[in-house]
């Protein structure tokens, strides 16, 4: 997400940063390609006039005009204003109240709540250490009854089954009560969608409501929707108290206009973003990160967060204690690890995203970069035998056509691979001889 609204907006400002003084003229001028980028990434056009009035407003007073380095000065509004638009500072899910805390999940059919339901348990699980119960009052799709269910599984929280297929209110009522008998820290209640928002659904989700008084309510939607994303919160919004969004598939290829445009429209704050299908795939919604992230000056602060959250720390010492130990100890299978673990954190390109500049890499060198690729060399290595992966030198012509066949690639695919593992091995003895890797693992914990 985001990748052409930060280009263009980096773009335009960059031209302005090298200038020694800058004048009202060009200031309107940047602002009108900031406008354009704007509405480019379909962010609604009340924000985006808004916005740009607010931003010239601030640049051509004394803020920008007047100061010393005026192109950086210019980027500081812009990346201030662009943390207002997006919310301010970050807004904290409310578990403070008595157990069990409630939260209800809304959103249109498709939007991802019940994927949802599941990443908020783990998440709450794993992070806040609470004791996490489930529960679906859907009661026109038995089928996501059943995925909800699936899900607690997979996180380890609980999950309530009502023997009622007919009343929401009632079920969730009860689901109330089971989560005080059995001293859950927090219920997740997830409900019906429909394909458009229609009045007997609202009602149904405002009687739901009412019957047991959640301490947050969320609403959840699609972000490749853009600009209409925050319509359909509005629409929500005038049935219901909205605590929060979640903004879900921002993984996709969406354009960024759903971020900027729900928290003006509905007055709502974005909470979290769904960033993936796998069950860790939430993260917690930084203004300030995503407007840095926007203006390319990356996201270093969560990216740290996240290798402490993600890698496994046990194979990180594993490969560091072989490195450095000469370079046939480094195998296919070591590489292999790597690669998982990379797939873990979302993939190099949810890795680059975060890097300051990376924005400003050609498209062919990003695609270069893409999940697939990773995916295409773990097949490959999955297809070696163990005694190729441990001595890949022995991989010639038809142990190659083989590899090549069973993990469905070409014979080049293979070579380059191959030649990669090489390459890494050569690299990591000479880091290894270096010392380095005895430091930095010193500083791994455990
Ligand atoms: P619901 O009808 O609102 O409960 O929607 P679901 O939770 O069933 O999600 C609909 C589809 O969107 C499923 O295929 C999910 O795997 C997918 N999905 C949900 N959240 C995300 C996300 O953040 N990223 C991606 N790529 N897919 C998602």
């Amino acid at each position: 997400m985001f990748d052409q609204l930060s280009q263009r907006l980096t773009g335009s400002l960059e031209r302005l940063r090298g200038r020694g003084k800058l004048t009202e003229d060009n200031i309107r001028e940047a602002m009108r390609e900031v406008r354009i980028a704007l509405l480019e990434a379909d962010v609604a056009l009340p924000v985006v006039k808004d916005f740009i009035k607010q931003a010239t407003d601030r640049a051509v007073g004394q803020e920008v005009v007047g100061s010393l380095k005026p192109g950086q000065a210019l980027v500081k509004v812009v990346h201030e204003e662009l943390k207002r638009v997006l919310g301010g500072d970050q807004a904290e899910l409310k578990l403070d109240s008595a157990p069990p805390v409630v939260i209800l999940l809304a959103g249109l059919q498709g939007a991802g709540k019940t994927t949802t339901a599941g990443k908020l348990a783990n998440l709450l699980k794993d992070r806040h250490r609470k004791k996490v119960l489930l529960a679906s009052c859907d009661i026109y799709r038995p089928a996501a009854i059943d995925q909800l269910e699936t899900l607690a599984g997979q996180v380890g929280a609980g999950f309530f089954r009502s023997e009622r297929t007919d009343d929401a209110e009632a079920i969730a009522r009860e689901a109330v009560s089971e989560a005080r008998k059995q001293f859950a820290d927090v219920l997740i209640v997830d409900t019906a969608g429909r394909l458009a928002i229609d009045d007997a659904m609202m009602d149904e989700i405002k009687r739901v409501h009412a019957a047991i008084d959640p301490a947050e309510v969320l609403f959840v939607v699609d972000s490749m929707t853009g600009q209409d994303a925050a319509n359909t919160a509005r629409a929500f919004n005038d049935a219901l108290p909205l605590s929060g969004v979640v903004l879900t598939k921002t993984d996709g290829d969406a354009r960024g206009g759903a971020a900027l445009s729900v928290r003006q429209i509905t007055g709502a704050p974005i909470k979290f973003l769904g960033t993936g299908e796998k069950i860790d795939g939430l993260e917690p919604f930084y203004p300030d990160r995503l407007a840095s992230r926007i203006l390319g000056m990356g996201d270093v602060l969560s990216l740290v967060e996240e290798v402490e959250r993600k890698v496994d720390q046990k194979q990180a010492r594993k490969l560091a204690a072989k490195v450095g130990k000469g370079s046939r100890r480094f195998g296919m299978d070591d590489l292999r690890d790597q690669l998982l673990q990379m797939e873990n954190m979302g993939g190099l390109s949810s890795l680059m995203d975060k890097l300051p500049g990376m924005n400003k890499l050609p498209e062919a060198a990003r695609a270069q970069m893409d999940n697939k690729q990773t995916r295409r060399m773990i097949a490959i290595i999955n297809s070696m035998t163990p005694n190729e992966r441990r001595f890949p030198d022995i991989i010639k012509g038809s142990r190659k056509r083989r590899i090549a066949a069973g993990s469905g690639v070409q014979i080049q695919d293979v070579n380059r691979l191959i030649k990669q593992h090489k390459q890494m091995q050569k690299m990591m003895k000479k880091v290894g001889s270096k010392g380095a890797i005895s430091k930095l693992m010193k500083r791994l914990p455990g």
